[in-house]
């Protein structure tokens, strides 16, 4: 049979497991060129049908990478059921479903990835990837000179150690700091309560890298296609 099951062209699409792929279905949230399917092991040539969950088409073969620097106080997810400020917000008017890559806090702002090519997007935040990130946060002095190998030895957070691979002072006007950290952890506000717990609460952070993608001089809240050069880094 020519063909691949849809539930397995949805998965790859990043929508879930095969089981929640298959509920999706179920429930008549997905299209084929137009028309809802409800019945399983229908089956899709990916590369020609169009398939839409929730209205939206799926990445079959064409991918779409953007690199978004996210302002503070925007939720770090496509939708908001209380209407806050999202990604989703900034992609309005494309017409394919975007998946972000990662997390930043709400308040943290700077580099996050959307893309619609779901695996490559589970697979970057993978830990066993462990894509570097780069972040700068502005804390307040006077810092102590062994910070850094403070932060690169390990600091015992309440669920476990986590490591910087890298720190260093960009900035420095003897009360106000600007410094640079980088590591491999996602977990969540992983830097914050590094600094924290290192004595430095954090009043602003923003994220300048994400593996070989850079943020620039991007402007907050602009939105811009990644290169053919960055992608191919990515993949
Ligand atoms: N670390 C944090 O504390 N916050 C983020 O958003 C990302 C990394």
């Amino acid at each position: 049979q020519d063909g691949e099951r849809l539930q397995k062209v949805l998965a790859r699409a990043g929508m879930g497991s095969r089981r929640a792929c298959e509920e999706l279905i179920e429930q008549g949230r997905v299209e084929i060129n137009g028309a809802i399917v409800v019945e399983q092991g229908v089956r899709v040539d990916a590369g020609k049908d169009e398939i839409k969950v929730d209205g939206l088409t799926i990445a079959s073969q064409s991918h779409v990478f953007f690199a978004l620097n996210k302002p503070a106080g925007v939720v770090a997810s496509m939708e908001d059921p209380d209407g806050r400020q999202c990604l989703g917000d900034y992609v309005q008017n494309r017409e394919t479903r975007l998946f972000h890559v990662g997390r930043l806090d709400t308040e943290t702002e700077g580099l996050i990835l959307l893309t619609n090519h779901g695996e490559l997007a589970h697979r970057l935040t993978h830990p066993r990837y462990g894509v570097r990130k780069t972040y700068l946060a502005a804390i307040q002095g006077p810092l102590p000179r062994d910070l850094g190998k403070r932060l690169k030895d390990g600091i015992r957070l309440e669920d476990g150690h986590a490591r910087a691979d890298h720190f260093r002072v960009v900035e420095n006007t003897g009360k106000n700091y600007l410094v640079e950290v980088s590591l491999h952890e996602g977990r969540k506000h992983i830097v914050r309560r590094m600094l924290a717990e290192a004595g430095f609460p954090v009043e602003r952070l923003v994220r300048t890298r994400f593996g070989p993608i850079a943020l620039g001089d991007q402007k907050s809240g602009w939105l811009r296609r990644m290169t053919n050069t960055e992608v191919g880094m990515l993949m």
